[in-house]
């Protein structure tokens, strides 16, 4: 049999490692940003066109390249950064392979200008596909300036796979972020089809959080600053009163660059223990320099998580240090939520302290409203829910939807008279319905088989979220229009994405305009939400959106829907009243899927009633 093992040729080989290195357009700008820092630039711009579909343009100021290196830059295994194994060892953090270059140039279109500062003339390269078209001498200006076009051009599956504009930006945003959030002394500007989301200029790392996250967060920054044998932590942490119910600045980079470190995650976590409002998590960015020695060995360029050698030492470290900052800058004595506004409870339903919500195992499938007709069709209102969040509660509706539960309701109610602290009496016409609301955060209520806990954000979530698809689907626009219009001013990226959902937001009845640059005016607001303070709906909203997972992005109406529908819900620690309570769950029950949020959470479970009989044993 004749010998059947070739050697891929060099572009076969190359277009298969960028598939490891290049995932999407955001790794080509950390790869061509982070070669920029190597060479020394102070001053990077970065130009998108189409969230980089069509161009992505990195312009640095730094060492530049001689015509020789110019050409071998693009050499798979090219790398000015090793010269032995053993350099691996002493920069391994920083996952110098030599390959992005190659890989870029193996699935677009590259051009190359690049002059070294004490040269009259630089060089030009024009590669594509891994096949060079074109190298000249040309006059440009000191450092280096790569064009990539056409990315993905030759890789038709990774072009599809790409996602919509806006969620691809939002990934350029990420790595922009991290990159100037860890080197902070370097000036960066970031432009997107003309318009500039970020023009930074070198500073501290203060500055350089407070330019990406705007003014509001200055004053929440709480300093830190260890410095131990191990390792040096520096940066800051958010005051709990800043923290937010989604992720998004919270940052850790290690020898200037950042990581992922759910494990120190929760180090941080633990250290505001019991001083963070319920559900929130802590801002913060973590700076730490150790030895590249005591960092194990990964340099796979993509990979940010990293691991240490003394994790468990410099845990405690962290922890620690966290929690002197905060205790230090009096955050810690200041806050006291658990009491504002909740129920005083007497001393036997203490033993719900020890409920943890999330461990109750029931049937996911089993739904208590289940009955032979299904809960969507009830009452007769087609769209399953009520009008406006003040109409009056339909109480006929709620009992026929309890068909062959509500006797239920009756016989079950009685035992768990004694420990209820709260007893709400309902209209004579319903049974005697009783519902408590519990940690103003949930409802109880007793069903057939137990205790119904339903969590009343997301409860009203997805009541909100449902008239909103309504409107979104009857095109039954009814803006509520501002006595007094009301002008907002956003950060650059924020700016950015606000008027890429502005259709939207149109559509679900908002009157926002553009109103100089990064400003906003807001004229009207959807009728059915009913708000008074839309600037805090719109920048809540925001928040939601940019944290939504990328495939809900997809569907942009939807995911603003299901963001507004956040914004605009009923906050945990809000109390209820009877009433309010009552009209919460009858509109829930309205919906046609009752039992998750608009984003997937569980809105209700049911505490089995044998689960009681075991604790009060
Ligand atoms: P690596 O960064 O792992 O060395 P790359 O493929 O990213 O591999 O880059 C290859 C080489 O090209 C670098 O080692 C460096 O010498 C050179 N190079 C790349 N970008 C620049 C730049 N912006 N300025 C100067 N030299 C650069
Ligand atoms: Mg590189």
């Amino acid at each position: 049999m004749a010998d059947i093992i070739q050697l891929l040729p060099d572009s076969v080989a190359n277009q298969i490692a960028a598939g490891e290195v290049i995932q999407r357009p955001a790794s080509v700008v950390k790869e061509l940003v982070e070669n920029a820092i190597d060479a020394g630039a102070t001053q990077i711009k970065v130009i998108i066109k189409d969230a980089g579909r069509t161009l992505i343009q990195i312009i640095d100021n730094g060492c530049g390249m001689s015509d020789t290196d110019a050409r071998m830059s693009f050499e798979r295994h090219a790398t000015s950064k090793i010269r032995s194994a053993n350099d691996i060892f002493a920069i391994r953090t920083m996952g110098f392979r030599g390959e992005a270059l190659a890989s870029i140039a193996a699935i677009a279109d590259v051009e190359l200008r690049t002059r070294e500062h004490d040269k009259e003339l630089g060089t030009f390269i024009h590669i594509s596909g891994s096949e060079m078209i074109k190298q000249e001498a040309v006059s440009c200006d000191a450092g280096t300036n790569f064009q990539i076009k056409n990315l993905f051009f030759n890789v038709p599956a990774r072009r599809k796979f790409l996602k919509s504009n806006p969620a691809e930006l939002k990934h350029i945003i990420n790595e922009i972020q991290r990159i100037t959030l860890a080197n902070p002394e370097i000036s960066l500007s970031l432009h997107h089809n003309g318009s500039v989301i970020y023009d930074l200029t070198g500073s501290n790392k203060r500055v350089r959080i407070v330019s990406i996250f705007g003014k509001q967060i200055n004053q929440n920054l709480v300093p830190i600053d260890t410095e131990t044998t191990l390792a040096k932590i520096s940066g800051f942490v958010g005051q709990p009163k800043y923290s937010r119910k989604t992720f998004g600045e919270q940052f850790f980079f290690v020898n200037k660059r950042f990581m992922k470190h759910p494990f120190f995650h929760k180090a941080i976590m633990q250290a505001y223990e019991k001083i963070l409002p319920p559900d929130s998590v802590p801002s913060y960015f973590i700076y730490f320099d150790l030895n590249p020695a005591d960092i194990d060995v990964n340099i796979h360029p993509t990979k940010t998580e990293i691991k240490f050698e003394n994790e468990s030492a410099i845990w405690q470290i962290l922890q620690a240090s966290v929690r002197e900052a905060l205790g230090k800058f009096n955050v810690v004595p200041s806050i006291d939520f658990d009491q504002a506004g909740s129920i005083d409870i007497p001393m036997p339903l203490h033993h719900f302290d020890d409920i943890t919500i999330p461990e109750i195992k029931v049937d996911p499938t089993y739904n208590p409203f289940e009955t032979k007709s299904s809960a969507k069709n009830y009452g007769g209102n087609s769209g399953g829910f009520t009008s406006t969040p003040t109409e009056k509660t339909n109480l006929t509706n709620w009992q026929s939807l309890y068909k062959g539960l509500e006797s239920d309701f009756e016989a079950k109610t009685e035992p768990m008279q004694d420990i209820q602290p709260v007893q709400v009496k309902m209209d004579e016409q319903q049974n005697t319905r009783t519902s408590i609301q519990f940690k103003n955060k949930y409802i109880l209520t007793p069903v057939k088989s137990g205790l119904m806990v339903i969590d009343q954000k997301r409860a009203h979530e997805r009541i909100l979220y449902e008239r909103l698809i309504q409107v979104l689907e009857n095109q039954e626009i009814a803006s509520q229009q501002q006595l007094f219009p009301e002008t907002f001013e956003l950060n650059a990226a924020d700016a950015t994405l606000l008027t890429s959902i502005l259709p939207d937001l149109r559509a679900l009845g908002f009157d926002i305009r553009e109103f100089g640059k990064n400003s906003f005016i807001i004229n009207g607001t959807p009728g059915v939400l009913n708000t008074s303070t839309p600037v805090e709906i719109i920048e809540y909203l925001l928040e939601e959106y940019k944290n939504s997972p990328v495939n809900l992005q997809e569907k942009a109406r939807e995911t603003v829907a299901a963001s507004l529908a956040q914004a605009s819900a009923i906050p945990y620690g809000q109390a209820l009243k009877a009433n309010e309570i009552s009209e919460l769950i009858d509109n829930l029950f309205a919906c046609q899927t009752p039992n998750f949020s608009p984003k997937g959470k569980k809105v209700l479970s049911i505490m089995p009633l044998d689960d009681f009989e075991k604790i009060l044993k």
